[in-house]
Parts: C-alpha cells; structure tokens; sequence
C-alpha cells in the first residue's frame, strides 16, 4: 500500500515535451542504451502510440518502468471547428483550466499549422486581439508538441486526399521568443527525422521583434523567421507594436541582417505588415518600407486587418492593398497578400483567444473605451 501511495506521487514525465537529446537523457537515467530516444519518438510522433504497452520494440521491463515513471499526454480538445474555407480550428484545454488554440490552414500545395507558444500574450499590439485579452504563462514543450501531435492525427483521421500538416508556423497565441527555450526545444522534435522530419524551410517561428533573442535563435536553429513589422517609422511602430519601444527599427532592422548572415543556406526574412486602413497603408508607407528594408532578402506577407469588436481600427481597401502590394513589387520585394482564412470561426491572425485567464490585468483597461486616437 505504502510503495502504491509512493508511486502515485511520482510527477510523471510527459515525453511529448522531449526533444532527442532530452529522451537520451531521460533513458540514461535509466541506465538504458540512447538509441532508445529515436525508437520511442517514432512511436509516439509517427506511429502515433501513447500506450507504452503498445511498444512492442521495447523490452517488457522497461515498458512496465515508463508506466510509472512516464506518459505521453496530450489537452483536451473543447472545440474542433471546421470553416468554410477548409481551415479546421481547435480549442485545447490545458490542465490549470487555461486553453489555447490551434489552426490548420489547408492550401494546394501545403498544410500549414498554426501553433500556439504562450496563454495569451504579453505585447499589448493595440491591433491583436489575443493582446488585448492579456497574458498567463509560457507553454511548457509537451503543450507546444501536443498541438502538432494532435492536429497531425485529427487531419489524418479526415482521410482527405492532400490534408496533411507539411509545415508549422508559431504564430497562434503567444510571442514565441519570450518563451525561448520551450519553442527551440518543441522546433527540435518538429525538425527531428524520427518525430515529423520537417525540413527548416517548413518551420517558421514568429517574432514582434525581441532582439537579443533573435540573435540567440540564430545561433541555435536554422528554421526561417517572421519578423512582424507593421510600420515604417519609430513613431507609428511604438503605437502598434509597443514592444518597439524597448526594441526599435534602427536596431531591429540590423537584427534581421545579423539573423540571415548566421544561416547557413541563403533564405529569406518574412515580414508580417497588417493593412489598417489611414493608419500604415498609404503609398508613402509603401516607398518607405521599400527604403526600410533595402538589402535584405525579403518575402513580404500584406495580411488585411481582421477587424475585431471594439479594436478601433478599419481594414484597408482591397485597392489600397493592391496599389500597396504594387509599390512593393515594382521595387522588386517579393510580395504576398495573405488571403484571410477561417475568419468565420474567429480562426484568422490576431483573432486567435483562447480563454485566458489573464494575470496582466489587461483587459479590464479595455472595459473602458481608452484610445481617443483610433476610436
Ligand atoms: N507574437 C508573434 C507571433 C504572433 S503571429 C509576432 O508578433 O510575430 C500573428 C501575426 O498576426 C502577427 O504578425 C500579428 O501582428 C498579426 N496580427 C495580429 N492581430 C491581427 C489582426 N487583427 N489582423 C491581422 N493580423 C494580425
């Protein structure tokens, strides 16, 4: 009785939250040999196995062991919500009652997954709402994995001809590079041939623009980079991105060089510029984003503005967007408008909430109408 009580006490380690290097670890521990690190993640990210008992390469003992001292444990999905467009969103409920969401985005040729880093998010960007609700906590590694774990086998399941995730982009809820190590840890295991095998070209990680951790990122990882830009000058930026104020053009703009010249194939920076109608969208701010950005490998994603209750702010004209798009690529920056997907089940960039229970206290400045400028 008392060895059963002993052992139900036993935190036990979720393995979804193990890169290669950390079941290696693990399995030494153990006294076990590290090739047992590439055979349970093939089990549980390929074969999709999250009883150990099930594993049938894996010697009796050493099941019974993970038994009390592992699991593989994913949230709970609350809602799975498919659009008309395709794109499939999904509610996860973590254990402290916090949940998150994750969105898959089908297109022709790929299948982008939307992944969530943090409960909320810290930034305040006057124009996201996931911002606007305020910021929890970091996600640990087994609830960033578990995103992809989960949307890989519910996509499976849909048995569509083409619905597969071949790419993961980090920009559900959440600034990823405040929650650096668990997101460099979860790109591991995404990147890893034994677990999804994505190449670094089909994971990207996104960022309002945290300097010093971009110049970190580029000496661990060589996934690609979204830079998300919004503004052409200090002054605008500060209102939209506030995080420019610790962190402004004149040194970000030298980040994203530093970042494209520690990578070892040639790649492009993605920059992510919402579309506010009279706010960023003019010709002018078109010339100046082409100066701003003059010598660095550029992809450029416009994403119209995905209006939200209460946000103050309009989407620019399709046209404007066009003439926009239009400056940009007579420059010769290559430029994307991103088409807004999955906006009738709230699933679309910066509509992404959750429900989190804030600890910033954020939202309840925004019970009270606050921002004269844009209101
Ligand atoms: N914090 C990271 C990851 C979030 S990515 C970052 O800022 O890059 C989500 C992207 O959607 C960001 O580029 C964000 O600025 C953009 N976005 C946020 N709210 C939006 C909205 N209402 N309409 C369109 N894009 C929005």
């Amino acid at each position: 009785m008392g060895e059963l009580k002993q052992s139900a006490q036993i935190e036990k380690v979720n393995l979804l939250g193990l890169d290669r290097q950390g079941l290696a670890d693990f399995f030494a521990a153990l006294g076990e040999k590290p090739f047992r690190a590439s055979q349970i993640m093939k089990w549980i990210h390929q074969q999709d196995v999250a009883d150990f008992q099930q594993m049938s390469n894996i010697s009796k003992s050493l099941r019974d062991q993970l038994d009390v001292l592992a699991e593989v444990k994913a949230p709970d999905v609350v809602l799975d919500e498919l659009s008309d467009d395709g794109t499939r969103k999904w509610v996860l409920k973590l254990d402290d009652g916090n949940q998150i969401e994750t969105v898959y985005i089908p297109e022709s040729d790929r299948g982008t997954l939307c992944v969530s880093s943090q409960v909320g998010c810290a930034l305040d960007c006057s124009f996201c709402s996931t911002g606007r609700r305020g910021f929890n906590r970091n996600l640990s590694t087994a609830e960033i994995i578990a995103q992809v774990w989960l949307a890989t086998r519910l996509v499976d399941e849909e048995k569509k001809p083409g619905r597969k995730v071949t790419n993961v982009v980090l920009m559900g809820m959440g600034e990823p590079l405040l929650n650096f190590d668990n997101v460099v840890t979860a790109v591991h295991i995404m990147m890893d041939d034994f677990a999804y095998g994505l190449s670094k070209r089909r994971v990207t990680v996104s960022t309002a623009g945290v300097i010093p951790a971009m110049d970190k990122l580029g000496d661990v990882l060589d996934s690609r980079l979204a830079v998300s830009l919004h503004a052409t000058n200090n002054e605008l930026r500060d209102q939209l991105v506030p995080l420019n104020k610790k962190y402004p053009l004149e040194e970000l703009i030298p980040a994203c060089r530093r970042f494209i010249e520690k990578q070892n194939t040639r790649t492009r920076i993605t920059f992510e510029y919402v579309m506010l109608d009279g706010v960023n969208d003019t010709d002018q701010h078109a010339r100046e984003l082409v100066k701003l950005l003059k010598g660095i490998p550029t992809m450029m994603n416009l994403i119209p503005f995905n209006p939200f209750k209460g946000s103050g702010y309009k989407t620019s004209s399709m046209k404007q967007v066009e003439r926009f798009s239009q400056i940009l690529i007579k420059s010769g920056m290559t430029t994307v408008i991103r088409r807004t997907r999955g906006d009738d089940i709230d699933a679309a960039c910066g509509q992404l909430v959750g429900k989190v229970e804030d600890r910033s206290r954020r939202h309840r400045r925004f019970e009270e109408p606050r921002f004269g400028m844009y209101q």
